[in-house]
């Protein structure tokens, strides 16, 4: 029976076999092993190179990529592997698991529902609360080569996309939960996808509202105050200015200190009304957000 390897890439890189985390000292190995495992497709020998080495010639790229190909083998064994004298690929019939094929499929599983990708159903929250499970980080966290902008550009975009598809997934999440009342996993969620954007004003309403209407006022509070102070001294510029030139975010007026709802938002003019995706439900009719309807 053949050992399996794991690439959990969704924070700092660590590669298993059979659970067994593998140390691997070659950083270029490292890089080649997560750029053939996200890929999943064979890959020129002299793209690689240019990906890898970029300031090498062909012959001294090649020579380098022969050196760090035998490393990798040595370390994970090669039975992963395709290889021949143009191309380097994963075997698809013994392909290892990886962390960022999984947080994909279970997305992918989603747009199978029927409904926009932006939206959320009964059968999305298992899939989705799977998927955003996955991320330890971002992409390869605490990871870079340094000398290869190549390698660091492709690095730095697949980050990026990540990111923003955690966001969105959690974006999903949060309001499912919200809307169930649910708000301990609506305000974990909340935090996450602050952490994401920490300069979101946004982010920082909607951890605010869930707050709020959860009960807990004086972290709604502290939320209101971090909100200011990174938009009126960390973000650098003037933020948004409403009505009368205050330097206040520009989360619905309700959700301000002075007027904050209380545990159960009602249907006065202190409700949230203002972010009606956002307001938890309050009969067990599912048209709560207007992102799923009962078909
Ligand atoms: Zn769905």
């Amino acid at each position: 029976m053949s050992s399996r390897l794991a690439f959990y890439l969704l924070g700092p890189p660590r590669i298993e076999r059979d659970s067994v985390p593998i140390k691997m000292d070659r950083r270029k190995a490292i890089a080649l092993a997560a750029f053939l495992a996200v890929t999943g497709e064979s890959q020129r020998r002299d793209s690689l190179v240019n990906l890898l080495w970029p300031e090498y010639d062909s012959s001294r790229g090649r020579a380098a990529l022969r050196r760090t190909l035998h490393a990798l083998r040595s370390t994970l064994g090669g039975d992963w592997l395709v290889v021949d004298r143009d191309q380097i690929g994963i075997d698809a019939n013994i392909a290892p698991w990886v962390d960022v094929d999984r947080f994909h499929q279970h997305l992918a599983t989603c747009e199978t529902h029927g409904h926009p990708t932006s939206k959320i159903c009964p059968t999305c929250v298992a899939p989705l609360t799977e998927a955003v499970a996955l991320v330890r980080g971002d992409f390869l966290s605490g990871f870079s080569l340094k000398d290869s902008i190549n390698f660091d550009d492709w690095q730095l975009f697949q980050a990026e996309l990540l990111r923003r598809e955690l966001s969105d997934a959690l974006q999903r999440l949060i309001r499912w939960h919200g809307a169930q009342r649910e708000f301990e996993p609506a305000v974990g969620y909340a935090r996450r996808r602050l952490a994401l954007d920490p300069l979101g004003e946004p982010a920082h309403c909607q951890l605010m509202r869930l707050y709020a209407w959860s009960g807990h006022r004086s972290a709604a509070l502290r939320q209101y105050e971090e909100c200011v102070v990174v938009l009126n001294d960390q973000l650098g510029v003037p933020p948004h200015r409403r009505r009368g030139g205050s330097r206040r975010p520009s989360c619905p007026p309700n959700t301000s200190p002075s007027s904050l709802p209380g545990p159960r938002p009602s249907s006065s003019k202190r409700s949230p009304s203002r972010c009606p995706s956002l307001s938890p439900a309050r009969t067990n009719s599912p048209s709560w957000t207007g992102t799923w309807t009962r078909p």
